[in-house]
């Protein structure tokens, strides 16, 4: 089994975050040996002297090859080879050092890249039978919440004088319920406190001072419910949305913490 692909920003964070680990440790040492070089001559007997200029060239010598030897590292990062992957759902590139073969998160539109044995699933386009808005979908998904209009969509793979296509249904809440998710708000960002506000009295129907006051209650031992019995399509993307702004945001499968309010 191949080693993960990773991500070339990733990778060009850790080497430097590395190399200027190791650069500090450098120009400690040049900058310890060249003092101590330096006032030796005060301290040290005459006849000695000259072993002890030796072994502190030395020690300057060193410091001075570790420094150049992160400095080295750091500039062949811009080397590594580069494979670039389009994310399906918004067609940025992302560079990886070897192709993918497990899920990832696309870092521009923050949705999951999945994969299947080792092989990217397939986005196909379906449009919102409400509101006609395109989304793209993995074709591993049988339904899905449109982000526009909040409608359920069962999406049935069927054939169309030969042709593949899919089926786009009024979703009539059959789905399995198991897997309905709860949201929940835990913490979040002051600096976007506003903006966060705007968005939870609008997901919440309510007024921005009440926003406000539910935001400020928000903790990790009492997080603020911000979605109840939610579809995971339609949970993730409130929790993406949220954590854009800074939302510090869990899913948690609905009825696991017992006391949960039901959706009526
Ligand atoms: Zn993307
Ligand atoms: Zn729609």
């Amino acid at each position: 089994m191949a080693k993960r692909a990773a991500r070339i920003s990733d990778v060009q964070e850790k080497e430097w975050t590395e190399s200027a680990g190791t650069a500090v440790v450098g120009i400690i040492i040049l900058i310890v040996a060249a003092v101590v070089l330096y006032f030796m001559q005060f301290y040290v007997p005459p006849q000695m002297l000259y072993g002890y200029r030796i072994v502190g060239s030395l020690a300057v010598v060193i410091g001075g090859a570790i420094v150049i030897a992160a400095l080295y590292r750091g500039t062949q990062v811009s080397l590594i080879k580069r494979v670039p992957v389009n994310c399906p759902y918004c067609d940025t590139a992302i560079n990886f050092d070897a192709p993918p073969t497990t899920d990832f998160d696309c870092e521009h539109c923050s949705r999951t890249v999945q994969f299947l044995d080792g092989v990217m699933v397939p986005v196909q386009t379906i449009i919102c039978r409400a509101c006609r808005t395109e989304h793209r979908v993995g074709e591993n998904v049988s339904h899905y919440v449109c982000d526009r209009c909040n409608r359920p969509l069962l999406l049935t793979p069927t054939k169309e004088n030969g042709e593949a296509v899919v089926k786009v249904a009024d979703f009539a809440g059959k789905a399995p319920s198991n897997d309905y998710m709860d949201v929940l708000l835990t913490a979040f960002d002051r600096r976007h406190e506003t903006e966060l506000a705007f968005k939870l009295q609008n997901i919440l129907v309510t007024n921005l001072p009440d926003a406000r006051k539910m935001m400020a209650t928000a903790s990790d031992k009492i997080p603020l419910v911000i979605g109840i019995n939610l579809p995971p399509q339609k949970a993730e993307s409130i929790k993406r949305s949220l954590q854009e702004l800074g939302g510090q945001v869990s899913l948690r499968k609905h009825g696991a913490a017992g006391q949960t309010p039901q959706r009526s």
